[in-house]
C-alpha cells in the first residue's frame, strides 16, 4: 500500500474550496501520494500542476483522446505494436500518481486494463521480430511484485524478446516502493532496462536518489523521459538543473517529449520550435550524457522523430555547419569518399 493523500486534505491544507476541482477530477481521476504532494510548495508550483486537477483540462480543445491511434495498431487489446522489432504491452491502468498530462489520460485510472494478457503473450510468442518489449500502462512497479515476477518469467521464456524495458513513473511519485526485495526478483529477469519520468528539479530528492540508487545497483540501466510542459520545465536552467541532477543519480536523460496533442493537455503544450531552442541551448554547455533527444510522436501512430535545430547545409561548395556559437563553418567530405 502507498500512502496516499486525498484530494480535499490535499486543497484544505491550502484553504482553497474543492468545488471547482471537482468535475475535473470526476472525469478524469486525481490520485495522490503523500510523498508527492508533501513536495508542493504552494498552489500552482510545478508539482502542483503535474498533480492537481485543473478546470482547463475540461476546455473543449478539439484534440482526440488517443492522437497516436494506439488502439488502431493494437493487434490484441493492451499491446500496441507500431515498430517491426518493438511492441509495447499495457499491463495496468493504475499510477501512484494521475498526471494531468498524461498522454493516455483517457484510460489512467478509469476502470479495468484492457489488456487480454494471455493474447498478448501469445501474439508476441508468434511474433519472432519483436525483439524489445515495453511494460507500460498505467505503472507496472504498481502490480503486486509476485504477479510482475510471473509475468517477467513468462516474457523471458521467448527466446526472441532479447530486452525487456519498464517505463515507471514509482521512482519520482512513490520512490518508497522501491525496495531492495524489489530490485532483487527485477535483477533475475536481466536484461532489463527501465525509464522513469522526472519532469522538475524538485522531483530529485533524497528518497528518489535511494529508489534510483537500488535500480542502478541491481544492474538495471536507467534513462529519463520527461514531457516538456508550459511553464513547469520549458526553461533553459529548469532543465539543466534536472539533466545534470539525474546524471548524478546515474540516470541517462533518453527523451524530451513534446506533449502530444492528447485532448485535455492543451494548456501544457509548448510550440515545436521550444523543445529545438531549448536542446540546441544545452549543448556544448552541459555533459552531452546530460542532453536527450527531442522527440515528437507523430499523430497517427507514424512514430517517434527527433526534432534537431538545422544545424547542417549541403551546397555546391561542400558542407556549411554551424558550430556551437552558432557561426557558420565549412567542412569538407575528403574527395573519393563515399
Ligand atoms: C515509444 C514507443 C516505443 C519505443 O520507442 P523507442 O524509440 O525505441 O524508445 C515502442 N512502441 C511504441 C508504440 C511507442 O510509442
Ligand atoms: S505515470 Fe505515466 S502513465 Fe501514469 S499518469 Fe503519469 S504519465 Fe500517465
Amino acid at each position: 500500500m502507498i500512502p496516499s493523500i486525498t484530494l480535499d486534505e490535499l486543497l484544505a491544507r491550502f484553504k482553497l474550496d474543492p468545488a471547482p476541482f471537482k468535475p475535473v477530477a470526476g472525469r478524469y481521476p486525481c490520485r495522490l501520494t503523500r510523498y508527492y504532494a508533501g513536495l508542493i510548495q504552494k498552489p500552482g508550483d510545478p508539482i502542483w500542476r503535474q498533480c492537481v486537477p485543473d478546470p482547463l483540462e475540461l476546455a473543449d480543445d478539439g484534440q482526440h483522446p488517443d492522437p497516436l491511434d494506439e488502439e488502431r495498431l493494437s493487434p490484441v487489446p493492451g499491446l500496441i505494436h507500431r515498430y517491426p522489432d518493438r511492441a509495447v504491452l499495457l499491463v495496468s491502468n493504475r499510477c501512484a500518481v494521475y498526471c494531468r498530462f498524461c498522454m493516455r489520460k483517457r484510460q489512467v485510472g478509469c476502470g479495468a486494463v484492457g489488456l487480454d494478457m494471455e493474447r498478448a503473450i501469445a501474439y508476441l510468442a508468434a511474433t519472432p521480430q519483436i525483439r524489445d518489449v515495453v511494460l507500460s500502462g498505467g505503472d507496472p512497479l504498481l502490480l503486486p511484485a509476485d504477479q510482475l515476477h510471473s509475468l517477467l518469467g513468462r516474457l523471458r521464456t521467448i527466446p526472441h524478446l532479447e530486452i525487456i524495458r519498464i517505463g515507471s513513473r514509482v521512482p519520482v511519485t512513490a520512490p518508497g516502493l522501491i525496495t531492495p526485495a524489489l530490485c532483487r526478483m527485477l535483477a533475475e529477469h536481466h536484461p532489463l532496462y527501465l525509464n522513469t519520468h522526472f519532469n522538475h528539479p524538485r522531483e530529485l530528492t533524497g528518497e528518489a536518489a535511494q529508489a534510483c540508487c537500488l535500480l542502478a545497483d541491481a544492474g538495471i540501466p536507467l534513462g529519463n523521459q520527461t514531457v516538456l510542459l508550459r511553464g513547469i520545465n520549458d526553461q533553459h536552467a529548469v532543465l539543466e538543473q534536472l539533466f545534470s541532477g539525474l546524471l548524478r543519480l546515474r540516470v541517462r536523460p533518453y527523451y524530451l517529449h513534446q506533449m502530444d496533442l492528447v485532448k485535455g493537455t492543451a494548456h501544457f503544450r509548448t510550440p515545436l520550435v521550444r523543445g529545438m531552442e531549448l536542446i540546441a541551448g544545452l549543448r556544448g554547455k552541459v555533459s552531452g550524457l546530460a542532453i536527450p533527444h527531442f522527440v515528437v510522436d507523430l499523430p497517427g501512430g507514424q512514430g517517434k522523430v527527433p526534432l534537431l535545430a538545422q544545424t547542417a547545409r549541403h551546397g555546391d561548395d561542400g558542407w556549411t555547419i554551424r558550430n556551437l556559437a552558432g557561426n557558420p563553418v565549412s567542412y569538407h567530405d575528403l574527395p573519393g569518399s563515399l
